[in-house]
């Protein structure tokens, strides 16, 4: 029976930490701010902005929540990231996904200044992750390495297999696994045969949104399974992309849905807004 990469526990404990580094800068006259942007209404984003919200609460991290109806044009939402950008008291800007789809949200992000980027997804960011400078790493391939790192899963030398090549998840999933040395494999919606593929992973990562589609079979005795997915069933229920029942009867580690990355994608986003507002401070 596999061992349960406790998520939530973590993201706990780093809470409580960047509580203490919160109060710390507080004591310096220094304060953290957020500024989330949404377009249009969606309600899962509303569900995640709610918890961004509440999270940064819990630590002492000030939130503005920016609110552009469906219909704003994109320059609009570009001129609001730009009074973001001036905007001292602002510390990290994160634009909500989806935005609508007149908007460019590749454009978007390239407004919102690199040293507030606290998503990580301006291509600076992007480009010093790939070429091993510091930089914002996008919050849920964070969290992933953060988790691995918590429960010493040995990824040197390991093969790794990733499902889904989002500009979120997937591609850096790659660049953070790379850098502790892992061989990586990612697949796609096009990708052959990926059942014989995941079965040689020492480490599996599946973030493709599909309920069930990791199953037992397809898994390596004692591979590490990271389930980054998050399904929502015609029940309401919330599952992974992993058949979790099966598949942690092979598994070493397995992270559960809820509870495995979710909270440490949370987690790490309090983290990059301590560290850009470190940053804009010259802490
Ligand atoms: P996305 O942008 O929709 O990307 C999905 C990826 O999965 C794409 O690369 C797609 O391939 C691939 N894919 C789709 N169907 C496939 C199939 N049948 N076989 C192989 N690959 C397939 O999604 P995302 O934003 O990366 O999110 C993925 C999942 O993670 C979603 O469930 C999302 O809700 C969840 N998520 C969770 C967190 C968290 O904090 N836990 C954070 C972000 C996302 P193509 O590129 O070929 O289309």
């Amino acid at each position: 029976m596999a061992e349960i990469l406790d998520g939530k526990e973590l993201a706990k404990n780093i809470r409580k930490d960047l509580k203490v580094e919160v109060e710390k800068l507080k004591k310096k006259g220094i304060a953290s701010k957020l500024a989330v942007i949404m377009v249009g209404d969606n309600s899962s984003s509303e569900v995640y902005v709610k918890n961004k919200s509440f999270a940064c609460k819990k630590v002492g991290i000030d939130f503005e929540e920016f609110f552009l109806d469906k219909s704003a044009t994109e320059q609009e939402l570009l001129d609001l990231i730009e009074t973001l950008n001036q905007d001292k008291s602002v510390n990290g800007i994160l634009l909500q996904s989806p935005v609508p789809k007149h908007i460019d949200i590749n454009k978007a992000f390239r407004t919102i200044l690199p040293n507030k980027d606290v998503d990580g997804f301006h291509p600076m960011n992007v480009g010093n992750l790939v070429i091993g400078e510091d930089c914002f790493i996008s919050c849920t391939p964070y969290g992933v390495m953060k988790l691995l790192e918590e429960y010493k899963i040995e990824i040197e030398g390991k093969n790794a297999v990733i499902l889904g090549r989002s500009n979120i998840v997937g591609k850096p999933m790659v660049q953070c696994l790379l850098a502790q040395n892992a061989t990586i494999t990612v697949c796609h919606s096009k990708t052959k045969e990926i059942e014989n593929i995941v079965k040689n992973a020492d480490i599996v990562i599946s973030a493709i949104g599909k309920p069930h589609f990791v199953t037992s079979k397809m898994i390596k005795q004692g591979a590490v399974v990271v389930d980054v997915g998050i399904n929502r069933l015609e029940d309401g229920t919330i599952v992974g992309d992993v058949e979790y029942e099966s598949v942690s009867q092979k598994a070493s580690y397995i992270t559960p849905v809820p509870g495995g990355v979710g909270p440490m994608t949370i987690a790490m986003l309090l983290q990059n807004v301590v560290k850009a507002t470190k940053i804009q401070n010259k802490q």
